[in-house]
């Protein structure tokens, strides 16, 4: 008997075993950085003369792979492939396919320190944003088995006299997974084993500045797990010159994306066009950016508003979708609110993330470097630097220091437009009712949360703060998987709940069957 679903705990690495194994890993994962992976498709294993290395952004004159770059020929033949497999694939029964994610679950679970590890290496994630994200991979493969067993049965319709009428959930083909690189293992994982679970097979194409963990799971899926040849493909290279192709393919039926609005647009656009010898209406599964808020009103616990702003704000140096980018605070708190928040934020440490003691790691690459350095310099233009601004050379890894901009109106770039970085507009509003229409006032719709202690407004929150995830008087990052499903409203996405009970219904479709007797 399955044991019911409950989320992966997260390590006290206060505790001297955790401590010691981490290092431990860091230390094995070490000595295999800079290998050379090839592509996978059908199970064969391609090795190509033309690489794309994924660097540490702590340091990035360190290779932590090199990674053979798919063409839009090998993207034409993963598809192809996974087309092929999916004959076979989409007749395996439900239970035996969420075997083998319970199968890779406990191997990463046995693992976990070493995913951790690479995650540290290549994108510079802290020791406990690291568990996080293992973690949530984890809990995906756990609850997404249990999903697919659960729509996997006739589905319950209404009784006719004779007729035996029966509806079930059948997988839809091949589902090409375009991850991000911020959760770089959980988010790749969930999109990948949802739609593996529903029957369905899978084109990969890692993000470029994540391959390494990508190739780490597909090599846990495929050696330790022993999910069938073909099932998942594996095919790193560019976006920009090979993800035309997978969305383009006529025997593509579903992309599951996770990025930038702008990439989510075009998906959304190019999918929609009917390709000669196209027999099917491409479904999309479209996740993208957010602008976050945090509502303080003048009610509200503001020693616990603060700790959550700071956690929401710089956890990753900022780089999750859910961040807590604007923090909208009541007139007559505002002042005692950023200074709370900007004594805290000076308390937190910055550096090379495979030391313990580090809360922040470097952000991910040069062009997040360049572009989060260019909105500094706009928010000194539209609002008053209270902390941060100054990064060192990009050389010596791409630090920024957690930066706090006040005074930003809520029409300004800076409150509107996502940066991705650890960078946070401090906004006055007049009152309550301004603050939840400054809150709404962007084109986004993801996270958001309100610090209050009047039920009145926390109600009128719970009606009109437009966003998918909803906090009150917590953070408004670190949604569980099944406890908290996630998905964003408006430019934030099409309403998909990653990890919430209709997401694997996202991958299949209904047929009914009636037999007259
Ligand atoms: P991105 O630049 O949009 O890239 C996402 C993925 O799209 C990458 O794998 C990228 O490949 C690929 N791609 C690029 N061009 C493409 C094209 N023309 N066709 C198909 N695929 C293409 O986003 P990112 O910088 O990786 O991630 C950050 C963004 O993700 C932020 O906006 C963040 O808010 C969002 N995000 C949203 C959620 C959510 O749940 N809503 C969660 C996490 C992140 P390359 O890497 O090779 O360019």
């Amino acid at each position: 008997m399955l044991p019911d679903y409950r989320p992966e705990p997260f390590v006290d690495f206060s505790v001297k075993a955790n401590a010691d194994a981490m290092r431990t890993a860091l230390s094995k994962v070490g000595d295999e950085l800079g290998r050379t992976y090839p592509l996978l498709i059908g199970g064969e294993h391609i090795e190509l003369a033309d690489t794309f290395d994924s660097l540490n952004p702590a340091k990035p004159s360190q290779v932590v792979g090199s990674f053979a770059k798919a063409t839009v020929e090998h993207a034409n033949q993963a598809v192809e492939v996974a087309a092929t497999a999916f004959e076979t694939w989409r007749n395996v029964a439900a239970e035996e396919r969420a075997r083998y994610l319970f199968r890779a679950a406990a191997v990463m679970r046995r693992r976990k320190f070493e995913f951790m590890a690479w995650l540290v290496y290549e994108v510079s994630k802290s020791w406990a944003e690291a568990d996080a994200d293992v973690a949530e991979a984890i809990d995906f493969m756990e609850y997404y088995g249990r999903q697919a067993i659960k729509f996997g049965g006739p589905q319950p319709v209404v009784a006719y006299n004779g007729e035996e009428n029966e509806l079930r959930y059948i997988p839809l083909g091949v589902t090409v997974v375009i991850p991000p690189w911020n959760f770089a293992l959980a988010i790749m994982v969930g999109m990948t084993t949802a739609a593996i679970a529903a029957g369905n097979t899978v084109v990969l194409k890692p993000a470029s500045a994540s391959p390494a963990i990508a190739a780490q799971f597909v090599r846990l899926l495929v050696e330790e797990a022993g999910l069938p040849d073909g099932v998942v493909n594996f095919v790193p290279g560019s976006g920009g010159a090979m993800g035309d192709a997978l969305v383009d393919h006529a025997k593509t039926r579903v992309i599951a994306f996770t990025g930038s609005k702008e990439i989510g647009l075009r998906i959304f656009e190019r999918s929609a066009k009917l390709q000669p010898g196209q027999i099917w209406l491409k479904r999309t599964i479209l996740e993208m950016g957010g602008k976050d808020g945090i509502v303080v009103d003048e009610t509200a616990d503001l020693d616990a508003a603060a700790d959550a702003i700071v956690a929401s704000a710089f956890g990753f140096q900022g780089q999750k979708c859910s961040a807590c980018s604007r923090a909208i605070i009541v007139e007559s708190v505002y002042d005692s609110v950023l200074k709370k928040v900007v004594d805290r934020t000076k308390k937190l440490t910055m550096g090379d993330p495979t030391d313990p003691k580090q809360h922040m790691g470097a952000v991910v690459d040069q062009k997040a470097f360049d572009k989060i350095r260019e909105y500094i310099e706009i928010g000194k233009s539209e609002g008053r630097l209270m902390l941060g601004g100054e990064t060192g050379d990009a050389a010596d890894g791409y630090f920024i220091p957690p930066t706090i901009i006040a005074d930003i109106a809520p029409e300004a770039r800076l409150s509107l437009e996502e940066i991705f970085g650890p960078v946070l507009a401090f906004i006055k509003a007049n009152d309550w009712k301004h603050a939840l229409q400054i809150a709404n006032n962007t084109e986004y719709g993801l996270t958001g949360a309100v610090f209050s202690r009047s039920r009145e407004r926390l109600e009128e929150a719970r009606r009109d703060f437009h966003v998918g995830n909803l906090y009150f008087n917590r953070k408004c990052t670190g949604a569980l998987v099944g406890v908290q499903p996630f998905g964003g409203f408006n430019m934030s996405g099409t309403d998909s709940k990653a990890g919430g009970p209709d997401y694997l219904l996202l991958f299949t479709q209904a047929k009914t069957i009636t037999d007259r007797f």
